[in-house]
């Protein structure tokens, strides 16, 4: 049987547009049999998801996570799977995490203040709502005052990387991310890895293996046929497991591709699954069943 999945998603508890529930019944409309929520540096939407997706018994929801993870000028994200999401110590490393995000996302609005680019932080929490703060908030609220024209002008000008008002956000090393997962039962899996060129990742697979790392996210956006070939081999030769997602936030970027969108084959969902029924076995069983039917 074809299967269609989308392993990365963010909803409102990070800095997606849409609700877990919304996210759901969008997932269950578009015709999707597995989606994985996975907001950065929180679980707190999965509740709801897992929920919510009671109601299609066609569509399997699994709780996941993107961690953003430190390395040398540049970071990582980490994606975990079929944690047990109420696990007190994971909840508690995730809290830590996202209070870092707001004491940065604060400052950023001062470093711009100190640029001229006056937004209120009352602004970006509101726009952040119960979620984690991040970046595309800020950028959202400087697009609001008119500052920019467009979300991608804000980060050009103002808060990429490289931009004078970015912050760097109290960050774990991929290695802590990968046992924080493991430990709170899940799986950890690099996302989008197609960022770094394939030495690098050879660099990063020779320590994140023997710290515990299961796969590499693949099948990713709108990732060209070239670097999927490539990650394929890769995942190969370190027996890692494969898995795919459209990263959808549902703003609608240029970078953006919509829900279930990242083409994910069959043969690596059905991979995917067998790992996560090892994981979440009761999500998956009450899933197979009723799909059956
Ligand atoms: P943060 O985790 O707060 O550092 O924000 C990172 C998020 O900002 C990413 O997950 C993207 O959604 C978004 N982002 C990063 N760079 C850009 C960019 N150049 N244009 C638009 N969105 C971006
Ligand atoms: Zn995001
Ligand atoms: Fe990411
Ligand atoms: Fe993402």
């Amino acid at each position: 049987m074809e299967l269609r999945a989308d392993l990365h998603v963010h909803s409102i508890a990070s800095d997606g547009r849409l609700s877990p529930s919304e996210l759901v019944r969008y997932a269950a409309r578009v015709g999707l049999s597995v989606m994985a929520l996975t907001d950065h540096d929180s679980a707190e939407g999965v509740a709801e998801a897992v929920e919510t997706a009671r109601q299609y018994p066609s569509l399997l929801v699994l709780p996941g996570v993107e961690i953003n993870t430190d390395m040398p000028h540049s970071e990582l994200h980490m994606l975990g799977f079929c944690m047990e999401y109420r696990d007190p110590v994971f909840q508690k490393e995730l809290c830590g995490l996202r209070m870092g995000r707001l004491e940065r996302g604060r400052a950023m609005v001062s470093k711009l203040a100190g640029l001229g680019i006056i937004i209120d932080w009352d602004r970006v929490q509101h726009l952040a709502g119960d979620g984690s703060v991040g970046r595309p908030h800020v950028a959202q609220a400087i697009l609001e005052s008119g500052y920019v024209k467009t979300l991608g002008e804000a980060f050009d000008r103002y808060i990429g990387r490289e931009g004078p008002a970015y912050i760097e956000r109290e960050k774990i090393t991929p290695q802590k991310a990968v046992k924080l997962i493991i430990d709170a039962g899940g799986f950890a899996v690099m996302a989008h890895p197609h960022s770094f060129s394939p030495g690098k990742i050879e660099e990063l697979l020779s320590e994140l293996v023997p710290a515990g790392l299961s796969g590499l996210e693949v099948y990713y956006g709108n990732n060209k046929p070239a670097d999927v070939e490539w990650l394929v081999s890769i995942a190969g030769k370190h027996s890692l497991l494969t898995s795919g997602g459209s990263d959808y936030h549902g703003f609608g970027g240029e970078k953006e591709t919509g829900l279930g969108n990242a083409d994910v084959p069959t043969g690596c969902i059905d991979k995917f699954l067998q790992r996560a029924a090892k994981h979440q076995p009761g999500l998956v069983q009450q899933w197979n069943l009723t799909a059956a039917r």
